[in-house]
């Protein structure tokens, strides 16, 4: 198992003290991490999936994540930028790195020294990474086309054009085509079939470039959008892809965090900043080191946040087997928990409390704070020990 500690990932023994003791911890599960991406795998059919790392591998750690998913089979991999590229190139010796963000001026140096290929998303891209390999020599690249997301990518008539274009320089041949959709998370959004055919048209001019469409929800549209490569990012980190259907992903990230004390209050007083908890009962609460600085939103708090009626109630935690909800305003170092459904002396200072994991949702605490998984992911922040236990 690893330990991270401040940047840094250290082999140790599993009963690392450091662990056992910490305020804040994360377990992250690499075997359930390899089984999601190989479930991907599956479900892309013929097309193999790539590995997603950006954001330090959706906040679970670039370095674990990326020898994880190399050892299960993994060889195209994305990352948002050529500094997260450099930094992933030793942990994939043989793979593809592709920069989702592309070349910019100033850091042509980075693609050449790491082995990293440019996805070019416009034709400003375009030009900057001709003339960069005028001076390198010839590097592989890959071409982003806007297929109606309009955040990255040529346009269809401009990635026709220069497939078509006779003076086309010969040394420009892109490993791979991609396009990335904008609502595969609703399947029935009439947005996912036009995407598909505009891509198609591109592919065809293309003709012997591989092709890739799908990121994670993608995969779950079906054959038709698998084409030549997958790129599954949320659901190999066991978060939510598509909306309304059953999450058959493994959990990776269970999130804990320690009691402080926990304190009696009558019915009729109230906790919490704005007085925002209020008792109608005598309850018993469990003060909690975690807060906004870890990634647990201030939005998910319950009525405790005034302004934020996307959602009714807060989040939920979990504790000697059940459910327990959040009280009051998650502060920056502290949240509290109503546990008075618990039997009495259940419940003691030093415990853990589940913040998400096998038995809350991810998804579940970013819907009571009006998000997403991913946020939840790559907002955790560096207060958390970390059990990083292996894959087989
Ligand atoms: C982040 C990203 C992915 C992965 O998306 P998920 O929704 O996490 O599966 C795929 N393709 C592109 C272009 C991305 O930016």
């Amino acid at each position: 198992m690893y330990l991270f500690e401040h940047g840094f990932i250290r082999k140790i023994p599993l009963t690392h003290p450091a662990f056992a003791a910490a305020s804040n911890r994360l377990t992250i599960d690499l075997g359930a991490l390899a089984d999601n991406w190989r479930k991907m795998g599956r479900l892309s059919g013929k097309a193999p999936a790539a590995a997603v790392l950006k954001a330090d591998a959706y906040g679970i750690g670039i370095e674990p994540a990326a020898e994880t998913l190399y050892a299960a089979g993994a060889r195209d991999f994305f990352v948002a930028n050529a500094e997260e590229g450099a930094d992933l190139r030793p942990f994939v010796p043989d793979g593809r790195i592709y920069i989702l963000a592309g070349m910019w001026p100033g850091n042509e140096q980075l693609f050449f020294d790491n082995d990293l290929v440019p996805i070019i998303n416009s034709e400003e891209q375009l030009s900057l990474f001709m003339s960069a390999i005028s001076q390198h020599g010839d590097h592989p690249c890959a071409l982003h086309v806007d297929t109606g997301m309009n955040r990255l990518g040529l346009t269809v008539a401009e990635a026709l054009a220069l497939a078509n274009d006779p003076v086309r320089p010969a040394s420009f041949s892109p490993v791979l085509i991609m396009s990335h959709l904008a609502c595969a998370d609703d399947q029935s959004h009439p947005l996912n079939r036009r995407q598909l055919e505009a891509f198609r048209t591109v592919t065809q001019a293309y003709d012997g470039v591989n092709a890739s469409l799908a990121n994670s929800a993608g995969v779950h549209l079906g054959p038709e959008f698998h084409f030549d490569l997958t790129r599954p990012g949320i659901a190999v980190y066991g978060g939510e892809a598509v909306n309304g259907m059953a999450n058959p992903m493994k959990p990776v990230v269970t999130a804990e965090a320690r009691i402080i004390q926990v304190r009696s209050v009558r019915s009729g007083e109230t906790a919490s900043y704005g007085a925002s908890a209020q008792f109608s009962r005598d309850s018993r609460v469990a003060i909690v080191a975690v807060g906004y600085a870890d990634g647990y939103h201030r939005s998910v708090s319950g009525g405790g946040v005034a302004l934020r009626q996307a959602t009714p109630s807060g989040a939920f935690g979990f504790l000697h087997g059940r459910k327990v909800p959040h009280l009051g305003r998650v502060t920056m170092d502290i949240s509290l928990f109503d546990v008075t459904d618990l039997p009495e002396n259940a419940v003691r200072a030093g415990d853990y409390i589940e913040l998400f994991g096998n038995n809350v949702a991810v998804d579940d605490v970013a819907r009571a704070g009006g998000t997403i998984g991913y946020e939840m992911l790559t907002s955790l922040g560096h207060r958390y020990e970390r059990d990083y236990i292996e894959a087989e």
